[in-house]
């Protein structure tokens, strides 16, 4: 059956409502994020039910159309993309946004694939709770793309990423078979799970419907620090100190801090200038410790012993605001401020990250003279924002031809530090090729099996992920 066929078929199951042909209302989903990738796609299906995406999947498989299942589009790795052939279908799950129940009791809350992240923290907060998960993209990140990418952000440190905080979900399986793991059972041993399978399968192995979530008390108080620092050495023996009483630990360098000064007007919380600067956030629920208080305590010592070398607490929440700012601010302030750069999430052993960010300066630097190698991240969670600067190199292109090498190089000393070459943005298709490069046989074996069982067709997502 030809894609036209699929899409009348459906259009006579689900209605002009669901199955959308107008390429004006297509058009804005077809290019990533990022606007690297553009796809084509003859039409846009927007179901509002599971047992709607249930026929739309049954329907592309008998007929062997592949689709690409989106929610917000803010894929860092083009993963939501669909091929340019325009021989897939786009399967937008931004109608499925309701919250079907919240336990505020249990901390337990089931959302719809659709629900945008920003959403489900407002809903929470009304009934004195919050979902523990925050990343940049969280006005148009949904539940379903959270889920497939096994999103993390700022306080992974505290709560996990979307793997700890998700307790079940409801997912079409290639086939058409709806899964119901929305039971919420603390124990089950019933062979592998299914739904942790389809944490981080990027929508290759079958469409996130909905998902029980864990929520959290909300904090009453939160209090944030920021702190100067000679080296990545001396954050992390402060972030040893308080991995297990703060959220949030993001490192970052002078040159980072200074781009977000030209570029968005702010100011540096501190007076003196230093190498290396950590934020630190420690929130504060009912009946415990008084956050501030806390943050000056701990950094106070670090002062003593010579780890922290000037520190500044926010005395209130715009301060704090202003803090993060400079945080959430810093990526677009170094295109703005230093142009073109390669940029790669990556991760290693948190105990490695001194030793690594020095190693792939000087190698990088070496190889490639005249580039410009700098990090800042989530130093808690071993993830690090690494960007290659192209300086005079500078020209159109440069990110996909000598770009492509240094990324090629900086992922072979990621993958000999025993790190990831996706740390939180997932492989999509930037880094196929490079996970079939440098995966281990175990995990490629694995995936492709697990394609290769699951969506024999080879329907779901083609292109994405699975080397
Ligand atoms: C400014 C910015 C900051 C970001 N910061 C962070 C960060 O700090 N941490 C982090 O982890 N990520 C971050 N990201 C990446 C991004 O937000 C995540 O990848 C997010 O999870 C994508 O959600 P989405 O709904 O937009 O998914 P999409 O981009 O639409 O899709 C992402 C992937 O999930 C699949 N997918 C989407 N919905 C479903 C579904 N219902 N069922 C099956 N598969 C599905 C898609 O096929 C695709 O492979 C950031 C992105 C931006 C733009």
């Amino acid at each position: 059956m030809s894609v036209d066929t699929v899409i009348e078929t459906l259009r006579g199951q689900l209605g002009d409502k669901v199955v959308v042909t107008d390429a004006d209302a297509i058009a804005p989903w077809l290019t990533d994020w990022r606007g690297r990738w553009t796809g084509a796609s003859k039409a846009l299906l927007q179901p509002s039910t599971t047992q709607e995406v249930a026929t739309i999947v049954k329907a592309c498989n008998e007929a062997g159309v592949p689709l690409v299942a989106q929610g917000g589009n803010s894929s860092m790795v083009g993963g939501a993309t669909p091929n340019p052939d325009g021989g897939s279908l786009l399967l937008s799950m931004r109608s499925m946004n309701n919250v079907r129940m919240l336990d505020a009791e249990a901390g337990t809350v089931v959302a719809e694939a659709g629900v945008i992240l920003a959403n489900l923290h407002d809903t929470a907060l009304k009934r004195g709770l919050r979902f523990p998960l925050t990343l940049g993209a969280k006005g148009s990140a949904t539940v379903g793309g959270l889920v497939s990418t096994n999103a993390g952000g700022t306080q992974v440190l505290r709560f996990g990423t979307m793997r700890g905080l998700t307790l079940g979900l409801e997912a079409v399986l290639p086939d058409g078979t709806i899964h119901d793991g929305l039971g919420g059972l603390k124990k089950d041993n019933r062979g592998p799970s299914l739904d942790q399978l389809l944490i981080g399968a990027e929508g290759t192995l079958g469409v996130v419907t909905a998902a029980l979530l864990k929520l959290a008390p909300a904090p009453v108080a939160r209090s944030t620090a920021f702190a100067g620092v000679k080296s990545p050495a001396a954050a992390l023996r402060l972030l040893r100190r308080m991995t297990d009483l703060v959220e949030g630990f993001e490192l970052l360098p002078h040159d980072s801090l200074e781009a977000a000064q030209r570029h968005m007007d702010v100011s540096s919380p501190l007076a003196s200038k230093h190498d290396w600067y950590v934020l630190v956030e420690a929130t504060q629920a009912k009946g415990q410790e008084d956050a501030r208080a806390l943050l000056e305590r701990l950094l106070a010592y670090a002062m003593e012993d010579g780890l922290v070398e000037d520190a500044a607490i926010a005395s209130n929440e715009a301060q704090s605001e202003a803090m993060w700012r400079i945080r959430d601010g810093l990526s677009d302030s170094e295109k703005q401020v230093y142009g073109l750069a390669t940029q790669h999430d990556i991760s290693v052993p948190v105990d490695a990250i001194p030793e690594f960010l020095k190693r792939v300066k000087s190698e990088i630097e070496r190889e490639w003279p005249g580039s410009w190698v700098s990090g800042y991240g989530h130093l808690g969670d071993g993830n690090i924002h690494l960007h290659v600067r192209a300086m005079d190199r500078a020209c159109e292109g440069w990110q996909e031809s000598e770009g492509k090498e240094i990324g090629r190089r900086v992922h072979d000393l990621v993958t000999e530090a025993g790190g990831s070459i996706s740390a939180e943005h997932g492989i999509g298709q930037m880094k196929r090729d490079e996970l079939a490069r440098l995966g281990e046989p175990a995990r490629l074996t694995m995936l492709r099996a697990l394609k290769a069982a699951l969506d024999p067709k080879r329907i779901m997502n083609p292109g994405k992920l699975i080397p």
